[in-house]
């Protein structure tokens, strides 16, 4: 049986104040058995890596640079956030895709930078809803991972993370349904070998996260804006005990 996980994606959110009673309730609220991680803004990883020593819960990075360092201003390598005891690095989020132009190709460059580096990538692929009317949804999908698995081998995918996330869901209030998801899940999983875990993202929330992650090829979430909330984070990764 593939094991479950729930990440939680906090975008440019918290302060230190907000993300110490946030974790301190997730430390809470959790049990250690939860496969659970959070992923926070660049400056806030030192405050969760301590905060969370000692506890189940994994931590990772919302991005990376697909460089191991040098002249790149703004820029934070892998090597920098695994010194410090990263576990995750999302790649490819559909945010950064639209707005800091991240084309398949860097996506890609980033995936195996972070596997260089020791992380585990958290990729994410999806459509936008134009692209779902127009019948595009497998197509994109494909073209998406097709370029990572190019760049990186399908090994390097066997024990990453995949999170099918389209576009049209995330933080709009509208989920995809549970067929409309599992039907994406079973087919990227048809493109992949191995156990690889498959994550739903697009607005989940308590009230759907169990029938969202009672589908055979959804194997847990990457949660946004529910991440922030101490009560519904909890919830959610209580939806995905088995
Ligand atoms: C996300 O940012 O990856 C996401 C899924 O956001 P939300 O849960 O808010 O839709």
């Amino acid at each position: 049986m593939r094991a479950r996980l729930v990440a939680g994606n906090w975008k440019m959110h918290g302060s230190l104040r907000v993300n110490a009673a946030l974790l301190d309730a997730l430390k809470v609220g959790l049990k250690p058995s939860d496969n659970v991680a959070v992923c926070a803004p660049f400056p806030y990883l030192a405050q969760v890596s301590t905060a969370l020593a000692g506890s189940s819960i994994a931590w990772g990075a919302q991005n990376l640079s697909e460089h191991d360092g040098g002249a790149y201003t703004g820029e934070v390598s892998g090597a920098m956030l695994k010194e410090f005891g990263c576990r995750y690095a999302i790649v490819g989020h559909s945010e950064r895709r639209a707005l800091y132009g991240e084309d398949d190709a860097r996506v890609a460059a980033k995936f195996v930078a972070a596997r260089r580096a020791g992380l585990t990538p958290i990729l994410c692929v999806g459509e936008t809803l134009e692209q779902r009317e127009r019948g595009e949804t497998e197509n994109v999908v494909e073209r998406q991972l097709d370029a990572v698995v190019a760049a990186a081998g399908a090994a390097a995918l066997a024990d990453a993370v995949l999170a099918y996330e389209p576009v049209w869901a995330i933080g709009t209030g509208r989920n995809a349904t549970p067929q409309q998801a599992q039907d994406v899940h079973a087919f990227l999983r048809g493109r992949l070998s191995g156990e690889i875990a498959i994550l739903y993202g697009g607005s989940v929330k308590p009230g759907n996260a169990k029938e969202l992650f009672a589908m055979p090829d959804i194997d847990g979430g990457l949660i946004g804006g529910a991440s922030l909330a101490a009560p519904d984070f909890i919830a959610i990764c209580a939806a995905a005990r088995r």
